[in-house]
């Protein structure tokens, strides 16, 4: 007997469509976190060890539905959903990715004569570029990751190859993808290093993961300018940049565009670009979710030199609101990428040799100059870490078609103006201090705003019931409000304090609905009200 009755599968699909409708209607009065008791049951549902005879396709969804996805977040992807950055799954990147996954295609192997999927997936990753306005000639190594930890990963490893290449201690084009750890005399050690300011988590896990070591001897913090907390004192990023290229080491230098407390910018991008340039080192761009700010145009000069960097990582999952997992990797130098995943030294397997014979049908004369041909479009495994791949390009198509540039800049600009009102009510409770830097160019250049974009960064006051002399206030008062189930937001910590913050990146996020709630349940924490909401 099939383990798959064809029947079932019917039945069982119009269930989860008829499931997935009505949450989708009520995503706004979901309460978001489950009770204790549903995920004590969630998992107290699941069988102890795997069944020798299984139950089905309709019994196992209807099971799903039933017992194990109530114990889950249940409004993650709802409107008031703050924590971290998640962003929503905008209505077409939804069915387009249970499109993906009907038709389970691997998108690994360029088979342009067998497939479009890789061609797809290169117009898609072009389209993001058309978004920000960087001319996708800049870029022409690209590729679709599982996340921008993924893209930093690959951003660290370019920058590995492509600067050891050049170290006057090597031999010219030493790679250490083919060679392994460099060693020689007069090679200072360690022979690279990373600057930056605030760099992400992911950074030191990237760092650690291709070999430079993620301690502080490697990644080093440059001061910040004395007038903004998140800008790099140019002066010292010079200084070491000098410093460095005088003994041959090299320098990798890692800019945040989006820091993920505030939701703040550094200035001077271009600035950094050029000491770059001048002094031999890599710029890697993490612009995570930052790098789509710029789609409110009083934003777009903290993100209009990305161009300028030599990778650059941006989510798909997080503003972009395209479903996990969705991350995108920019690099001007494709062949560092292809360095290291396609290395001359372990010829592939002939079966994973792509077809590019054939003069390619999509490149009509009047491309964008940086369109790639269906026939170039690289095989994605010989410029990605997997070889098997999800079709995550196809969630992401259908996003940006379905909205537009336009679509994304009123996505961009709710959040923000949305953030900002939370942030004004923030700054004049007598409950709570707003932490957001507001540093003078912010000051000079965005007048009205308080805060840069979609972060809100605060704790309790000291006049509150949750006072910060209390090292515990913050945690306390997120749970608190994360128990009212109506809002969500995170705990982090700031200047060595602990803080929280209120994160908006969802499309469904209104300012007319959500923010009466949000602000009611503040109000009424912060006065030490309880407000959780069993049920
Ligand atoms: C979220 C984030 C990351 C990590 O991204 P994932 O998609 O979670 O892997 C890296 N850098 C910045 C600036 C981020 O905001």
């Amino acid at each position: 007997m099939s383990a798959v009755k064809e029947n079932e599968f019917q039945s069982s699909l119009d269930a989860v469509i008829s499931h997935i409708s009505t949450r989708q209607e009520s995503l706004d009065e979901i309460p978001i976190l489950p009770t204790a008791q549903s995920i004590t049951s969630s998992i107290s549902s699941l069988p102890i060890s795997l069944p020798e005879k299984g139950l089905g396709t309709s019994e196992t969804t209807d099971y799903l539905i039933k017992e194990v996805l109530p114990g889950i977040l249940q409004a993650q992807n709802g409107p008031r959903y703050y924590g971290f950055v998640v962003g929503g799954v905008t209505p077409a990147a939804q069915l387009a990715d249970m499109l993906a996954t009907s038709y389970d295609e691997n998108v690994q192997v360029n088979l342009h004569q067998q497939t479009a999927s890789t061609a797809i997936e290169q117009r898609a990753l072009e389209l993001v570029l058309d978004l920000l306005d960087i001319k996708r000639s800049v870029f022409v190594g690209r590729t679709i990751t599982t996340g921008a930890t993924a893209c930093n990963i690959l951003g660290l490893a370019c920058a590995r190859d492509h600067l050891l290449s050049q170290s006057p201690h090597l031999p010219h084009n030493y790679s250490w993808a083919r060679d392994g750890p460099p060693s020689a005399p007069g090679l200072p050690s360690p022979p690279l290093v990373i600057l930056s300011l605030h760099p992400h988590f992911s950074i030191a896990k990237a760092a650690a993961l291709v070999g430079l070591g993620s301690g502080p001897k490697i990644i080093q913090q440059i001061p910040a300018d004395p007038e903004d907390e998140l800008a790099f004192d140019l002066g010292e990023l010079e200084e070491r940049l000098k410093a460095e290229k005088e003994v041959g080491r090299g320098v990798i230098v890692v800019y945040g565009v989006g820091e993920v407390n505030t939701g703040g910018f550094g200035r001077d991008l271009d600035k950094v670009a050029q000491l770059c340039k001048r002094y031999g080192g890599w710029l890697h761009v993490d612009a995570a979710f930052g790098g789509f700010a710029g789609l409110m145009p009083e934003l777009k000069a903290y993100t209009q030199d990305m161009d300028k960097a030599d990778s650059l990582t941006l989510d798909g999952h997080k503003w972009l609101n395209i479903p996990y997992d969705c991350g995108l990797f920019y690099t001007r130098h494709t062949e560092s990428l292809t360095n290291i995943f396609q290395p001359p030294s372990a010829s592939a397997p002939a079966y994973l040799a792509s077809n590019a014979t054939t003069t390619d049908p999509l490149s009509g004369g009047d491309s964008p100059e940086g369109t790639v041909s269906a026939g170039d479009v690289p095989s994605p495994l010989f410029v990605n870490i997997e070889n098997s791949r999800r079709f995550r390009a196809l969630p992401l198509l259908a996003s940006l078609l379905s909205l537009g540039k336009e679509g994304y800049r009123d996505i961009i600009t709710r959040n923000i103006h949305f953030a900002r009102s939370i942030a004004k009510y923030i700054a004049e409770s007598p409950s709570y201090d707003l932490l957001n830097p507001s540093p003078p160019h912010i000051k000079d250049h965005l007048k009205e705003a308080i805060i840069p974009s979609n972060i809100v960064l605060f704790r309790p006051s000291a006049d509150s019931p949750y006072p910060p002399s209390d090292p515990t206030s913050s945690i306390r008062l997120t749970k608190k409000i994360n128990d009212s189930r109506r809002l969500y937001v995170s705990a982090t910590s700031w200047r060595g304090q602990s803080a929280i913050r209120i994160a908006v990146s969802n499309y469904l996020t209104e300012e007319k609905r959500d923010s009466k709630i949000v602000l009611d349940v503040l109000e009424r924490v912060g006065k030490g009200e309880d407000v959780a909401y069993e049920n």
